[in-house]
């Protein structure tokens, strides 16, 4: 698979990933060849309330998956704590079928912390941190050589650029669990305890990390940010649309011809994506289900596919944009077995906080199991659904819904294969458990 095709070619918009090509690394000099650091020249002769109205009237939606808009999320903190501020930046890119975030760290990473430069200086935020998901080693090399040169050449410090602004940014590593990208988690990790969700309310913009007000805010969403303040809230909404403004990062994987990150306008076509920009199936295969926003969003038909990339188009269809990371699987795929492979990862990384979750996770993927691999019973679908429903909405962070949202699409989608693998005692596409 290449990872990361250049979209030169197929894409309208010049935003992220037409800064570099496949596998290249922009170090400090070639980011201001690229016209690096105006946007954060611009954004420090303006007041901190000035860049969040422009951040705000550009409507840049959060790229980590909920979409919540990033300029009304800075103006969450209380105006009149006097304690510090953080800015937390949420790189532990870790859902299955995910990959766009990874891009900066390891090939662009200016393009982000010029992002982080500019939001702390927004939100009056003197220290930030970058989580970056523990297995990330080369793209966490590479970040931190970056912030190195930003050290080196006084971009950072004790000043910004010159300015009496001290702002200090830290890479803190993960450690392997997904459930460190729930927000709150992250910050329970930062703080050196076990990586569970809190309870909430307080948000993290009014308690966050070690008590203080605490912004946080996705990878993408930074470079976003960047590009805002360097070619102004309208030219970045006219790269969107006007509710959900700029351009997006795409991942495609499964069974197409091209799989990589492609870049779009948001409100892209869904089948622009995966016939143009990925070259369709392997072999054309026909599409037997899309997953359209990571492994927690609702499986789409093929007759659903006619949809726009963007958070109320993938809605309106009934599942979620989420991080945009679209995974096909052609016909003579088993999507019992889909599910499995889902069902396993959400049961494994469950933190087991609470009971919905740690005990309902482990039985969907054991009920899923069993039919996969032939010991399904009459009446295991509906069970499968009332399991799920009974976890949705009753627990303390998403994870709970992220696993229970694919188990209910995919029974309600292939339900037919469901009950044809319960009724034949066997998958119908010949597959066993391992070593069988
Ligand atoms: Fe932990 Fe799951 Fe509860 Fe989230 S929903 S706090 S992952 S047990």
């Amino acid at each position: 698979m290449t990872m990361f095709p250049t979209t030169s070619q197929t894409s309208p918009t010049r935003g992220y990933l037409l800064r570099c090509g496949n596998d290249e690394f922009i170090d400090l000099k070639r980011h201001r060849e690229l016209g690096g650091h105006a946007a954060l020249r611009k954004a420090l002769a303006m007041t901190p309330d000035a860049v969040r109205e422009q951040v705000k009237a550009a409507n840049l939606r959060g790229r980590g998956g909920a979409g919540f808009p990033a300029g009304t999320k800075w103006g969450f903190l209380p105006k009149d704590n006097p304690k510090p501020r953080y800015l937390v930046i949420n790189a532990d890119e870790g859902e299955p079928g995910t990959f766009k975030d990874r891009y900066f760290l390891d090939h662009d990473p200016h393009a982000l912390l010029e992002g982080v430069i500019i939001t702390a200086w927004a939100i009056g935020a003197h220290q930030a941190y970058i989580y970056v998901r523990g297995e990330f080693f080369r793209p966490i090399e590479r970040l931190e050589s970056a912030i190195k040169e930003l050290y080196d050449a006084g971009v950072i410090g004790k000043t910004v650029m010159g300015k009496p602004f001290d702002l200090d940014i830290v890479v803190h590593q993960g450690a392997g669990a997904y459930i460190c990208g729930e927000e709150s988690a992250l910050l329970e990790s930062i703080e050196g305890k076990p990586g569970r969700p809190r309870m909430k309310p307080p948000f993290p913009a009014v308690v966050g990390l070690f008590g203080c007000p605490t912004i946080i805010n996705n990878v993408e969403t930074m470079a976003g940010v960047r590009l805002i303040l360097e070619h102004g809230a309208d030219a970045f909404l006219a790269m969107g649309l006007p509710k959900d403004g700029g351009p997006k990062v795409f991942g495609l994987s499964g069974h197409v011809k091209r799989p990589g990150l492609y870049e779009g306008p948001m409100g892209l076509s869904l089948k622009k994506l995966i016939f143009e920009y990925g070259g369709g199936t392997i072999d054309d295969k026909p599409i037997k289900g899309v997953i359209p926003g990571g492994s927690s969003t609702a499986v789409l038909l093929p007759d659903q596919l006619d949809i726009t990339m963007d958070f109320e188009g993938v809605k309106a269809a009934g599942s979620s944009l989420g991080t945009a990371s679209v995974m096909v699987f052609t016909e003579g795929t088993c999507p019992v077995a889909v599910l499995l492979r889902i069902a396993r990862f959400y049961a494994h990384e469950s933190c087991g906080q609470c009971t919905p979750c740690r005990d309902g996770t482990g039985w969907l993927e054991r009920i899923v199991e069993s039919i996969e691999f032939g010991h399904g019973r009459p009446g295991d679908c509906d069970l499968l659904i009332s399991a799920a429903n009974q976890i949705m909405g009753n627990t303390i962070c998403a994870l709970g819904d992220a696993a229970a949202i694919p188990v209910i699409s995919f029974v309600q989608q292939f339900r037919q294969d469901f009950e044809d693998h319960i009724r034949l005692g066997a998958c119908p596409y010949g597959n066993k458990p391992e070593g069988h």
